[in-house]
C-alpha cells in the first residue's frame, strides 16, 4: 500500500473531521477549505482515480454519488454546490486515492482555472 494520507484517515491512524461513513465511503472536511463548505468523499476501496475504475466499480461510484447528494442536503447546501474530482497531477490531484470535492457556501467561478 502506498504512503497514502487518505488510507491512514480511513484506517483511523490520523484524525479527520468526519461528516459521514459507511462500509464503502468516508466523507470529511478538507483540511485546507477552498469554500465555506469543502468536504471530501473517499472510497474505502483503493483506486488512484476514475481512470483506475474496474468492472463493477460502477456500483460503488453510484453509491458515492448518492451519498454526496444526501450529505449536500444534510450540510444545507443542496441548492448549490460543485463536485470536483481532480484526475492526474496536471489537473491538480495531490492525493493518489480517488476523491470528490464538494464545494459550496460561496459563489463559485467558471471556468475554475
Ligand atoms: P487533490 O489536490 O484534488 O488531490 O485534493 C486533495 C485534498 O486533500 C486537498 O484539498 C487537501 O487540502 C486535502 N487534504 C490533505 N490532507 C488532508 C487531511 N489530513 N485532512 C483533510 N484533508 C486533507
Amino acid at each position: 500500500m502506498p504512503d497514502c494520507i487518505f488510507c491512514k484517515i480511513i484506517a483511523g491512524e490520523i484524525p479527520c473531521n468526519k461528516v459521514y461513513e459507511d462500509e464503502h465511503v468516508v466523507a470529511f472536511h478538507d483540511i485546507q477549505p477552498q469554500a465555506p463548505v469543502h468536504v471530501l468523499f473517499v472510497p474505502k476501496k483503493h483506486m488512484v482515480s476514475l481512470q483506475a475504475m474496474e468492472a463493477g466499480d460502477e456500483v460503488l461510484l453510484g453509491h458515492m454519488m448518492k451519498v454526496v447528494a444526501q450529505q449536500a442536503q444534510a450540510l444545507g447546501v443542496s441548492q448549490g454546490y460543485r463536485l470536483v474530482s481532480n484526475c492526474g497531477a496536471s489537473a491538480g490531484q495531490s492525493v493518489d486515492l480517488l476523491h470528490f470535492h464538494l464545494l459550496a457556501g460561496r459563489n463559485l467561478q467558471w471556468p475554475p482555472g
